[in-house]
């Protein structure tokens, strides 16, 4: 059966926040450079309970026999496969457009780090949720990985909407596949006895982005 979620209320930790603020300065811009000039962390302090409050968490995910998904190298090892969205919903991207918009960049960025953070935190949860139903089965289970990353094409993010009913998250995919609402992760997770000693469970020693993902292993 297919699982739905509603996660109420989660917990941001501001230091990961913070993370998110340096990758995006990392990453360039003038005014990214001016939203530091300001005291940063006390900003993420004060916006906290407000981005808290526009967190709509859900998700929804499914664990699927290898031979009902098409063949991926992704996939080849695994047994099984769990496919998940998980969504804060529109309400803080909302919110982030309209401050942006009326030139309050710095809380724009800051709330949209939020965000950023906040999708994570429900990905995480829905990920150990996975991972507590697998071990329940006496079975391993890899790392989450999304497409578009780690040599998955983006446009699997197809295989994946195919299969879940998005809508009922309030999530949609737009042609080019990007997820709507923004602030939306959809993820796979390697299913099987043997996972862990996997070739595909390994892939990190020979990425070529391995110097700068954040979610090598
Ligand atoms: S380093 Fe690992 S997690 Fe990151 S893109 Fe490469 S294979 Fe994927």
């Amino acid at each position: 059966m297919i699982q739905r979620r509603n996660y109420g209320k989660i917990a941001i930790q501001e230091e990961d926040v913070l993370n998110y603020l340096q990758s995006n300065k990392k990453s360039s811009s003038k005014s990214n450079a001016k939203v530091f000039s300001s005291d940063i962390k006390i900003r993420i302090g004060e916006l906290k309970n407000i981005a808290i409050d526009l967190f709509q968490p859900k998700g929804i995910f499914y664990i699927f026999k290898q031979n009902e998904l098409p063949f991926r190298e992704c996939f080849a090892e695994a047994e099984r496969v769990a496919l998940a969205i998980v969504t804060i919903g529109a309400s803080l991207p909302f919110e982030v457009s309209r401050l942006m918009n009326s030139g309050e960049y710095v809380d724009g960025v800051v709330l949209d780090a939020f965000g950023s953070a906040g999708v994570e935190r429900v990905a995480d949860k829905m990920n150990d949720e996975i991972n507590e139903v697998v071990r329940s089965r006496k079975l391993d289970y890899s790392k989450r990985f999304s497409p578009g990353y780690c040599s998955w094409s983006v446009k699997d993010q197809k295989i994946i909407f195919d299969r879940l009913p998005a809508e009922e998250i309030g999530v949609s995919l737009s042609d080019g596949y990007m997820m709507h609402p923004i602030k939306s992760v959809s993820f796979a997770i390697n299913i099987g006895s043997q996972i862990k000693k996997s070739k595909w469970e390994s892939r990190c020693k020979t990425c070529e982005d391995r110097g700068q993902c954040t979610y090598r292993m």
